[in-house]
């Protein structure tokens, strides 16, 4: 079967350069290869994911974008599982664009998917075979990013609220499981190596200098017009001590292996 070939243009908050986009777009058409540009997959992924349906229903596809790992887990948000299509993952960054030519793809033209939100699509994305369902980001993050759901397994709800190039709640889990695709640096960005842990004081220094959070937690109670208990800050902040303390060993009882199967048997928590 030929494949579909699927070009992410990553237009908001870059990780992978227009330059590059454009370089790999040339080599599709020099190859006469058609193509669909999907302007910023991590946006379309929250905002409007049913416009990435044409990669599931494919089956075989070629995605070239940033690291496999990344993507795999922003198609995850959207609701695409790896064990229901194939998709090979190409990284525009590190391959080089003379791939293309060994991959039987569908001739000529060019659609596009495109990306018209005003939201620079930066949040964080889950790795389950990582997570140990501990709850430490959902504890650790101010925004209401994370929710626990009924069977105990920790989800990234609201990664609108995620604070622009924040990545703090990374550097808290134990497993390494949570991945930004836009962080610059590796493997925060789902590529490889091992992520450095920092100490407690390091952690809340990087906090306090890089996340205005009480501005901001100011700032949406201006807004909202909704008061927050009075200490709120305060244990927001012992949380987060608690959160990064080594003594923390508190494990949730309910895992992920609570989950039943679905009726198909497959048991990644899909539909198909
Ligand atoms: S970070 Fe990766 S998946 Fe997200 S928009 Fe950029 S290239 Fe696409
Ligand atoms: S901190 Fe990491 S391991 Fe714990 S629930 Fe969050 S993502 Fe999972």
């Amino acid at each position: 079967m030929k494949k579909k070939v699927f070009i992410c243009g990553c237009k908001t908050e870059r990780k992978i350069a227009s330059e590059t986009v454009e370089k790999w777009e040339n080599t599709l058409i020099k190859n006469n290869i058609g193509y669909t540009l999907i302007e910023d997959l991590c946006g379309t992924a929250v905002k409007n994911p049913q416009d990435l349906l044409a990669i599931k229903e494919h089956k075989e596809s070629v995605l070239l974008g940033c690291n496999s790992r990344a993507m795999e887990h922003v198609l995850f948000k959207a609701g695409i599982r790896m064990c229901c299509t194939e998709i090979e993952f190409l990284n525009m960054e590190i391959d080089h664009p003379d791939v293309i030519s060994e991959i039987s793809a569908k001739d000529g033209g060019s659609n596009l998917i495109p990306y018209k939100h005003e939201w620079k699509s930066w949040y964080p994305v889950i790795d389950y075979s990582k997570c140990s369902a501990c709850q430490k980001c959902l504890n650790f993050c101010l925004f209401g990013v994370y929710k626990v759901d009924e069977y105990g397994i920790v989800h990234v709800d609201q990664p609108s609220n995620c604070k622009d190039m924040c990545p703090a709640c990374a550097r808290t889990c134990p497993e390494q499981a949570i991945i930004f695709p836009k962080h610059p640096e590796s493997p925060i960005d789902g590529g490889e190596g091992q992520l450095e842990v920092l100490s407690q004081n390091d952690l809340m220094e990087q906090i306090q200098q890089n996340a205005d959070v009480y501005k901001i937690l100011a700032d949406r109670r201006k807004q909202s017009g909704v008061s927050l208990l009075k200490d709120q800050e305060k244990i927001a902040d012992a949380e987060r001590s608690c959160c990064v303390s080594k003594n923390e060993n508190q494990k949730v009882e309910k895992t992920k292996e609570d989950k039943p199967e679905n009726s198909s048997g497959c048991s990644c928590g899909c539909n198909c």
